[in-house]
């Protein structure tokens, strides 16, 4: 049996990424769209053989509780809006798949957990990367101690934002700038190649005075993890120069290893070199280019046809907004902040 899909939202990272994902995926199918753009959710139902009947709006979605073709519903939306919907799809009898950042407070992201477990239901947040082949030779390097142990990364993920006018420049709507869009993707790989929680983050964050773009939320922000074995992660995000989504990892028996670019779509390389004997050897494993939506979508699809607990839960989202909130504050008060509430979550299942 394949997992049937209602996605909702229908922008850019769903026309240009999920749904044409499902053409690679073997448990998943997109069944039911929802969208505010009747229209466009006719065509896009048209080009991917959806019942037309299984258009549904924001008034009108929580009648997808009453079509049995609807298994999981995929929340796309802008960041503020996933908690809504992630909550009214759980009250419909449907698991949820809600995208990244999972809210825009941790206050919401357990408001989330909590109405998935009431449902009886499950919740993942799609966080691709972990699902990633080049990423995942990365963690299981890292956690070997392939090279020696890893001591320090250091991880970039930037980009010249654009359109001074869009959701993601609007604090009600993102939650935040680069740190919960793009440095999210440097905080949640730092803590799944590591396989541990961080317990302390210092920070700080700029934005050019009168760049219109961030009249709202910060353009840069620069911040370092201290973590329990004594890996030291030092991460860069920024909204105002040109993409550079990359990492690498330092250990101490003469190794490095990294991804650039790693937090792309697709034509992730892996890098590094390391020492034998007093040569210098070049590491670059050829791994095969996966479609990353259809693994995560396949991923949640066999969680729910094996009852499984998916491998990035709604607690791996809430884990990161955890450490968000302690990196603005530090970036406030100038300080280090503690994480001592924070409990370890086995994401290496
Ligand atoms: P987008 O702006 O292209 O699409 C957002 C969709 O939401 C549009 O169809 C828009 O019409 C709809 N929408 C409904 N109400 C809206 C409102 N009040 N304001 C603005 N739009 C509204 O955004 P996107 O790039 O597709 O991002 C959607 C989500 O996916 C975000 O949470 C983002 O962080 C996440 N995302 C994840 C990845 C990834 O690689 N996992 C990549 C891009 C985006």
């Amino acid at each position: 049996k394949r997992i049937g899909y209602a996605i909702v939202g229908l922008g850019n990272l769903s026309l240009g990424q999920i749904l044409p994902g499902f053409g690679a995926s073997k448990y998943g199918k997109p069944v039911a769209l929802v969208s505010g753009d009747a229209d466009k959710a006719k065509k896009v139902a048209a080009q991917y053989g959806i019942n037309p009947k299984n258009i549904y709006n924001y008034q009108n979605f929580d009648n997808i509780k009453s079509n049995p073709e609807v298994d999981a519903v995929y929340i796309v939306l802008p960041n503020s809006m996933h908690e809504e919907y992630v909550v009214r799809a759980a009250k419909a009898g449907k698991h949820v798949l809600c995208e990244k950042p999972m809210a825009t407070s941790a206050a919401a992201c357990q408001r989330m957990i909590d109405a998935c477990k009431q449902a009886g239901k499950k919740l993942m947040v799609a966080y691709r990367i972990q699902y990633e082949p080049h990423n995942r030779l990365a963690m299981e390097w890292v956690r070997s101690q392939k090279f020696g142990k890893v001591k320090v990364i250091d991880m970039m993920n930037s980009q010249n934002i654009g359109d001074p006018s869009q959701w993601r420049l609007k604090k009600a709507l993102s939650g935040g700038g680069s740190l919960p869009d793009i440095g999210l993707y440097c905080l949640n790989t730092a803590r799944f190649v590591l396989g541990e929680e961080p317990h302390t983050v210092i920070a700080s964050t700029y934005s050019t005075p009168g760049d219109e773009r961030f009249k709202e939320v910060e353009e840069t922000v620069s911040w370092q993890m201290h973590f329990p074995g004594g890996a030291v992660v030092s991460a860069a995000t920024s909204y105002g120069v040109h993409q550079s989504r990359r990492y690498r990892c330092y250990a101490d028996k003469g190794g490095w290893f990294g991804l650039d670019p790693a937090f792309e779509y697709s034509r992730l390389q892996m890098e590094g070199s390391h020492a034998e004997g007093n040569q210098e050897i070049k590491i670059a494993p050829s791994i095969k280019e996966v479609q990353q939506f259809a693994l995560e979508l396949d991923h949640f699809a066999q969680c729910i046809l094996d009852n499984k607990t998916p491998f990035t839960p709604g607690e791996e989202g809430l884990q990161d907004q955890k450490i968000m909130e302690a990196i603005y504050e530090s970036a406030k008060t100038g300080k280090p902040v503690k994480l001592q509430t924070i409990t370890t979550i086995d994401t290496f299942r």
